[in-house]
């Protein structure tokens, strides 16, 4: 079918191509491109070794890019001519990469907004102002194509299509039971999980934003096949698109589920300025302790092996279908050790990295191919609702569940 340029060579990148090389009568061939080419090289060894290489195997091959470089993209886009390409770098590298999709008119996919490096800010206003540019170009930009931003989107689309008139209100559940044993680690990028679990907490009510402080309200909700846990409200980018592009919204959350040591650690770095992003001097240079921190913490990639536990990850709606008050709730139950067998990686990894690969799938087949900027949940949610039960991350059904107050 064609042929993709995957950017990254990170935890969420090394699922999506192993989900690539899985599917690969649609992806015939892909190049694997990142900073650290040597990271590209080791994954396109391990799917070789995993899916083959004769004839009917995806095709990888891999190069050296910096993402913060427009020339240097379109100069590698421009030569191996991918279909679409699929941003799995860091926020910061949006803009960039897009800038080049324009200039070569090639679509584009990502799973995050993009962030400033010296500022955490989450919102779409920077992406959306490429909206009228990709529609003169002709192309497609897909935003959030990951789990939350991203299935969360699609599972809004399909309650809207299938069983709501209007939806009022959207509580989206992340829950990670998962144990790595570790006192402090992360599960994606320490630098862009800290960030945005260190910034205020935000909800979306009556056509406004609500700020709480960070950590600020926090439930307690029963997750099938985990159990009970602590989660808290927080910011979280599909949020801003959800509140314009779901019918009757008066209010949407975000929770995720932090155990009690991650928030004891988290306190303690906080108050001695460990996840500060001002540049600090130290020995004639300048270092941001953040990206210092980073460096000092475990590597997502590695907690693979020892990370036992499910993840619950879904929507409570709440609306109306035939002049009747209603309930719904939409989740994916994924395996820690489940994704480690099959991919190498855990379920954080694994449930970002599926729908990467069923959105770049959607935009180069053509079944989602609008020109413009867009969400997720502006494309028909049903060809991607049967891709995620095919592609490992089956979703349930509860017409009866509890609410969160
Ligand atoms: P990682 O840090 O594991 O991987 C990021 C990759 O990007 C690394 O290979 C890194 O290279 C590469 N990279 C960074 N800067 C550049 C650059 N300037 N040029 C080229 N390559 C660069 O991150 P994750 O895989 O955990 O996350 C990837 C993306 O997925 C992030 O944007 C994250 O926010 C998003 N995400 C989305 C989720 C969702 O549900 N929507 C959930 C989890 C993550 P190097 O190896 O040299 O450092």
């Amino acid at each position: 079918m064609g042929r993709a340029l995957i950017i990254g060579a990170g935890g969420v990148a090394g699922v999506a191509i192993h989900k690539c090389c899985q599917n690969s009568e649609v992806f015939n061939e892909i190049c694997i491109a990142s900073r650290t080419k040597s990271k590209c090289d080791a994954i396109k060894e391990q799917c070789e070794r995993r899916y083959g290489t004769q004839e009917g195997s995806t095709k990888i091959t891999t190069a050296q890019v910096n993402a913060d470089n427009v020339p240097e993209l379109v100069e590698l886009i421009n030569s191996y001519k991918p279909d679409v390409v699929l941003n799995l770098a860091l926020p910061y590298q949006d803009l960039t990469i897009m800038d080049a999709c324009l200039e070569t008119k090639t679509h584009y996919v990502d799973t995050a907004n993009y962030e400033p490096e010296d500022t955490a800010k989450f919102e779409y206003s920077w992406q959306w102002a490429y909206r009228e540019k990709f529609e003169k170009a002709g192309i497609t930009a897909l935003l959030g194509s990951g789990f939350d931003p991203g299935v969360t989107g699609v599972f809004s689309a399909y309650a809207m299509k299938h069983q709501f008139d209007e939806i009022n209100y959207i509580d989206i559940l992340d829950c990670n039971g998962g144990d790595h044993g570790y006192p402090f680690a992360t599960n994606f990028n320490p630098e862009i999980n800290i960030r945005e679990v260190s910034a205020n907490g935000s909800y979306w009510e009556d056509g406004h934003w609500v700020e709480t402080k960070p950590m600020e309200i926090k439930r307690v909700y029963n997750f099938d096949q985990v159990g009970e846990k602590d989660m808290y409200l927080l910011h979280h980018e599909e949020l801003e698109s959800l509140g314009i592009n779901i019918n009757g919204i008066k209010r949407i959350r975000f929770f995720m589920t932090f155990g009690q040591s991650y928030l004891t650690h988290l306190k303690c770095l906080e108050d001695v300025g460990m996840t500060s992003i001002e540049p600090i001097e130290f020995e004639g240079k300048q270092i941001v302790p953040l990206q210092f921190l980073k460096a000092v913490l475990p590597d997502p990639a590695s907690l693979g092996p020892r990370t036992v536990g499910k993840t619950n990850i879904g929507c409570i709606f709440q609306g109306k279908k035939d002049g009747k008050y209603k309930k719904y709730y939409l989740y994916n139950v994924c395996d820690h050790q489940e994704c480690y067998k099959e991919v190498g990686s855990q379920a954080i990894s694994y449930t970002t990295g599926v729908p990467a690969m069923i959105g770049a799938m959607m935009v180069m087949t053509g079944r989602w191919n609008t020109p413009g900027v867009h969400n997720i949940e502006e494309f028909d949610p049903d060809p991607f609702m049967e891709a995620l039960n095919k592609w490992g991350l089956p979703w349930k059904e509860d017409f009866d569940p509890v609410l969160v107050d």
